[in-house]
């Protein structure tokens, strides 16, 4: 039986590696001249200093069933911790700490100890247990029934009443940071989920990076796949499925729009319409720097931390996520710093040190945000802006010229809505199927959306072995 999967991204190789292990001859075709999607990395900015091109911390490579079915440690990747996951300065010279250790986090958050206690214990305990419900299609008989309805009745509110459970400025910003992690309104039903899952990874696995960068994570794929006897092309662009006739199995690691475009007439007109619907959500502006020595913050255990939120208050980031979201710009943007040399300091040279960042900008943004990031750095960190040694940018055009799923900049290969939650892109038990005879989407635009688990590729590559 022979299968093409067109596109490298994770999920690309991860559908790859499927069906190469049930015996399936497998060629995964990739556009560009470099393997793995939005899991790479690359000295982008000081010889010897190893920036992550796009993922960059990643529980679900840790956590999801697709990765838990690898040897990683044997495939030569290791994981490694900051002492701190994620930190959120605030404008009074404190910060929201969120540590993997749930009891230090509650310590630390003072009068909310209890109820993030309350909120996230249960899940970060049985975190294997809701990854096997959540890294399905929402449209399933759970496995795991009592602990996915206390999971939805806390995902389905919003995260701007999550957040309101708390008392301090803290926990409030804390949670709000997370939860923007998905890109969108934070005042809407559902908006709580990403950052209820995210939280319970943090407390369960941590956000871990790779040491060396994410590219040896893609790379490790690559060579398991060459083992099982698989194969891989680059700079070929998949215009049309009618290239790979010769194939059994099709997998499109892409967008429905790119999907549509390459099946043609073979897509039928209902699939046509679910896939002409299918929304584009906020983008990415990214920057990354080249900094002597730390970022100078001004709060305590900033400097220990893998990701820092900046942004200020609950109030202030979900007011930047709402005009984001509307198509406006934001003076004061949402913006995620790594410091990922934290927990890897190899990937620094001669006490330069490699710092990631993006900021939320409107879809299909044209507006340079270079001078808002160091701006909204800078006022946690006062002297941030002198240590800077070299910068290297990515506007959100950029990504999306880089990568042709991120439309507009859309990193998330598609709106996180309510809508799109449900129907990614079509509803039903087997999203994967793009209505054409043996061709199959696999992408971040199927679920469980986006992010660095392989799950899409997984869950494509059995559905279309079960079809045949
Ligand atoms: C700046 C940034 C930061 C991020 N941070 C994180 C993070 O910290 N943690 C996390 O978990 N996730 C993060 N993500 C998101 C994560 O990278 C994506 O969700 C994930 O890579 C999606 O995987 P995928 O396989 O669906 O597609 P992608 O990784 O987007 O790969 C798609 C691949 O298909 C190729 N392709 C598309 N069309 C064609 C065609 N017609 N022919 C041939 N090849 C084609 C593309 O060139 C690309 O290589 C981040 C992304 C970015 C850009």
């Amino acid at each position: 039986m022979k299968a093409y999967v067109v596109g490298s991204g994770p999920n690309g190789l991860a559908g790859a590696i499927e069906l190469a292990r049930n015996g399936v001859d497998v060629t995964v075709v990739e556009a560009t001249a470099r393997l793995g999607g939005g899991l790479g990395s690359a000295e982008l900015t000081e010889p010897g200093l190893v920036h992550d091109l796009g993922a960059a911390f990643m529980p679900m490579a840790v956590a999801s069933p697709f990765f838990r079915s690898l040897d990683l440690e044997a495939l030569g990747v290791r994981f490694r911790d900051a002492p701190v996951a994620l930190a959120h300065p605030l404008d009074d010279g404190t910060a929201g700490l969120l540590r993997q250790d749930l009891g230090a986090t509650a310590r630390g958050l003072g009068a909310d100890g209890g109820t993030w206690r309350a909120l996230f214990e249960r899940f970060a305990e049985s975190f294997p247990e809701l990854l096997d419900d959540a890294m399905q299609p929402m449209m399933h008989m759970p496995r795991h029934p009592l602990l996915m309805a206390r999971f939805g009745s806390i995902a389905a509110q919003s995260a701007a009443r999550v957040s309101a459970t708390f008392r301090t400025e803290q926990a409030q910003a804390l949670f709000t940071g997370i939860a923007a992690h998905a890109f969108g309104a934070l005042d809407k039903p559902f908006s709580a989920a990403v950052g209820v899952m995210l939280t319970a990874a943090a407390h369960a696995v941590g956000w871990p990076v790779v040491e060396g960068g994410a590219q040896v994570l893609a790379d490790a794929l690559v060579r398991h796949l060459v083992d099982l006897g698989g194969r891989v092309e680059t700079r070929r662009e998949v215009l049309s499925v009618r290239e790979l006739d010769d194939a059994d199995i099709v997998l499109l690691d892409t967008t429905p729009a790119a999907a549509a475009a390459m099946l043609g007439d073979a897509m039928p007109r209902r699939f046509r319409r679910a896939y002409g619907a299918y929304m584009h959500g906020p983008a990415a502006f990214k920057v990354d720097f080249a900094v002597d020595g730390d970022i100078p913050w001004t709060a305590e255990g900033v400097r220990d931390a893998g990701v820092v939120h900046v942004g200020g208050s609950a109030a202030e980031v979900s007011a930047a996520e709402a005009r984001i979201t509307s198509g406006a710009s934001a003076r004061q943007p949402f913006v995620l710093v790594g410091q990922q040399y934290v927990a890897d300091p190899g990937r620094s040279r001669n006490g330069v040190n490699p710092v990631w960042a993006y900021a939320h900008v409107p879809y299909g943004s044209t507006v340079d945000a270079t001078e808002r990031i160091v701006r909204q750095v800078e006022r946690f960190a006062p002297g941030f802006r002198d240590r800077v040694v070299a910068t290297h940018t990515t506007a959100a055009i950029g990504l999306a010229a880089v990568n042709a799923n991120y439309v507009g900049g859309d990193i998330n290969t598609g709106a996180t809505s309510f809508r799109q939650l449900i129907a990614r892109p079509t509803a039903g038990r087997k999203p994967y199927r793009t209505g054409a005879p043996r061709t199959y989407l696999c992408s971040a635009a199927t679920p469980p959306g986006p992010g660095i688990h392989g799950m899409s590729g997984m869950n494509a590559a059995r559905a279309a072995l079960a079809q045949l």
